[in-house]
């Protein structure tokens, strides 16, 4: 370990999505030292560098090293448990994803604390994005993360137009443009790819190109195992690496391992339920509702009538009627993981965007190397299942299929977050303040999904990309003193 990271002035844990945005915000000052330690690989092998720079899968399948897998229970007694990955490499979840960055909307914003209202969030999502489409006052036009749209979409996703089309839902040119005042219709989907389909999210956009400064350090393969919080200060992490545990000591500790890592660090270190971080033999250091009103976006599964198109990004088109998200995915996922010795079959995704329930991130050990209870509750709320259930009878409708569909085939938009919520003082539930700074604790912020106070009514990864832009503006702006 050199010596000149043994100490920096802010310490961020996690190259994903937020954290590569965080890292290149606060290393533009040459006078800011910053070490970035991230669980995961590195891309200097050419072959993972590809594998994330390719838009037309999704590299998390059986045999993939840029994931961490984790457990998850999609419903009450276990019924419906699953396999869900995180990435874990530079770039983090961003580098793995569909590549749909589509805004949330206005309205999402109605619970976020002061600071964060629509004309604000506004200037974050211009300043990250160039938009290749669309330009004017609700677009960036010099941000790194490019945004296009399918122009040719596939013959399934035209299919799929047409029918929506035909029940007389209109087209919505620009799902980005919060101005659009279509309630219900169907759109391209904004997807932050280069012309020749790179996946380009914060990791590539930001933090590849500010690995040369000489004040920014990445430490790939080291896992933060915990903060070490003296006297209401968070002064140190302690991680492993290859070189074995190391201390790392910093003026300011950032947490941008996403809406599990963020948790889990948190509550090892003593920040969380009280009677959990009890029973796990952990000494509280701040009792804060960590890990517990997390949400993710359900989906039901529905067979499509026509064949895939491998090859394509993996969503070109969705559509919106109230809560739900309809979307038509070009190809069978088994496809889009790379798992399919022949193409599998596509489907069609019925997605709830406002669900009401809530999920819980829990402490099963003080052990790090033990992966926290993730209960996502998606059958806990009988409304979300109605509304699910007319999704799955309207693309039937839609796609003029007729029959019993069967027990709903259940799935999860890998959308994860909220389990580290900002909010106002007299919120119980925010664990964080408008700054993304940790109650209670001196020194330390959590800017990543966790943050989020409730889940956007579109896919996270551009509100997030936004709300890490606009955090490390706020903190770049205090200075480094707390
Ligand atoms: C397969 C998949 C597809 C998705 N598709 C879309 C999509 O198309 N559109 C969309 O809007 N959203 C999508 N999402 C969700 C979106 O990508 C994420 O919500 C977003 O990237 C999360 O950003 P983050 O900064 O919170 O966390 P992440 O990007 O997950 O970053 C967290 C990073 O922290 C690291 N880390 C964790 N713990 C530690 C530790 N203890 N020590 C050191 N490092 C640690 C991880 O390895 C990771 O690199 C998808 C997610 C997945 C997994």
């Amino acid at each position: 370990m050199s010596a000149s990271v043994v100490h920096s002035d802010a310490l961020i844990v996690g190259a994903g999505s937020s954290g590569s945005i965080v890292a290149e915000l606060l290393s533009s000052d040459p006078s800011c030292s910053v070490t970035v330690l991230e669980a995961g690989v590195g891309l200097s092998d050419p072959a993972l560098a590809a594998q994330a720079a390719d838009v037309t899968q999704l590299p998390i399948g059986a045999a993939s090293s840029l994931v961490r897998r984790y457990l998850g229970e999609l419903t009450g007694g276990d019924s419906h448990a699953l396999t869900i990955v995180r990435g874990a490499t530079i770039g983090g979840s961003g580098a793995v994803n569909g590549g749909y960055f589509c805004r949330g909307l206005p309205g999402d914003f109605a619970g976020f604390p002061l600071g964060w209202s629509w004309p604000e969030v506004l200037e974050s999502f211009r300043a990250i994005e160039t938009d290749f489409d669309f330009g004017g006052p609700q677009h960036g036009d010099s941000g790194p993360i490019p945004v296009r749209r399918s122009r040719e979409m596939c013959s399934g996703t035209m299919q799929f137009n047409e029918y929506a089309a035909r029940a007389g839902f209109g087209w919505i040119p620009d799902l980005n443009d919060a101005t659009e005042t279509v309630v219900a219709g169907a759109g391209a989907v904004p997807l932050n790819v280069t012309a020749d389909g790179v996946r380009t999210g914060p990791g590539a956009a930001y933090l590849e190109p500010a690995l040369f400064r000489a004040n920014l350090h990445v430490l790939t393969r080291t896992r933060v195992l915990r903060i070490d919080i003296r006297g209401g200060r968070a002064v140190a992490v302690e991680a492993v690496g290859e070189e074995g545990v190391v201390r790392l000591s910093a003026d300011r500790i950032v947490l941008c391992a996403g809406a599990i890592g963020s948790a889990h660090l948190l509550m090892l270190s003593g920040v969380g339920q009280e009677g959990m971080l009890r029973a796990a033999g952990i000494p509280l250091r701040a009792a804060l509702a960590v890990g517990a009103g997390c949400a993710d976006h359900p989906e039901w599964l529905v067979p499509a009538p026509w064949p895939g198109t491998p090859g394509r990004p993996v969503l070109e088109s969705v559509l919106h009627v109230g809560n739900l998200e309809i979307r038509p995915y070009t190809a069978g996922f088994a496809s889009m993981i790379g798992d399919a010795a022949f193409p599998d079959p596509p489907q069609v995704g019925v997605a709830l965007m406002t669900p009401r329930a809530r999920g819980r991130i829990g402490l099963v050990s003080a052990d790090p190397q033990v992966a926290p209870r993730i209960e996502y509750r998606y059958d806990s709320e009988p409304e979300d299942l109605a509304e699910l259930s007319g999704g799955v009878d309207l693309v039937q409708q839609l796609m003029g299929v007729t029959g019993d569909v069967g027990p709903p085939r259940w799935s999860t938009s890998q959308h994860l977050c909220g389990s580290a919520p900002i909010g106002s003082d007299d919120d119980e539930r925010a664990v964080l303040d408008a700054h993304c700074r940790v109650r209670g604790v001196e020194g330390l912020w959590v800017i990543d999904g966790s943050a989020l106070p409730r889940i956007t009514s579109r896919g996270p990864h551009a509100t997030i990309a936004m709300l890490a832009h606009r955090a490390a503006t706020l903190m770049c702006g205090q200075g480094l003193s707390r």
